[in-house]
C-alpha cells in the first residue's frame, strides 16, 4: 500500500506524533484534534476498514483495545471517560482507508454524534 498516508506513518516516512506503539499497533496524536485528548489509534497492518477484518486479526484487534486502556491511562482519564470510535466508510465520513480508532477524550462528548 505505497499510497497509503497511515502506512507511511508507521515506517516513519511521513512524521506523527507517537503516543504508543507495539508489535501490532501504532498511536499518534490526531492532527486535526476534536478533544483534547484526541489519539489515532491503527493496525500496522493495512486493513482497509471494518469490512476488511478478518478472523485471522483478532489479535491485532484485541491490541487495540489494550491501547486504548493505556493511553486512557497516560492521560488520566481512565475513570473519567473516553470514546472510541471508527468511521466506516464514506457516509461515516472515513476520509483515510487504512482502519483506524478515534480515541477522544478530555472534555464532554455529545451523544449521539452529528
Ligand atoms: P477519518 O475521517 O475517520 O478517516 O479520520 C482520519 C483522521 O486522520 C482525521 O481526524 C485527520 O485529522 C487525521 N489525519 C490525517 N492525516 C494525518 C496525519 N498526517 N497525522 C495525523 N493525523 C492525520
Ligand atoms: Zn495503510
Amino acid at each position: 500500500m505505497e499510497e497509503c498516508i497511515f502506512c507511511k506513518i508507521v515506517k516513519g516516512e511521513i512524521p506523527s506524533e507517537k503516543v504508543y506503539e507495539n508489535d501490532s499497533v501504532y498511536a499518534f496524536k490526531d492532527i486535526s484534534p476534536e478533544a483534547p485528548v484526541h489519539v489515532l489509534i491503527i493496525p500496522k497492518k493495512h486493513i482497509k476498514s471494518i469490512n476488511e477484518i478478518t478472523r485471522e486479526d483478532s489479535e491485532i484487534l484485541l491490541e487495540v483495545f489494550l491501547a486504548a486502556s493505556k493511553i486512557a491511562e497516560m492521560n488520566g482519564i481512565k475513570e473519567d471517560g473516553y470514546r472510541l470510535v471508527s468511521n466506516c466508510g464514506d457516509r461515516a465520513g472515513q476520509t483515510v482507508k487504512h482502519l483506524h480508532f478515534h480515541f477522544l477524550g478530555g472534555r464532554d462528548l455529545k451523544w449521539p454524534p452529528g
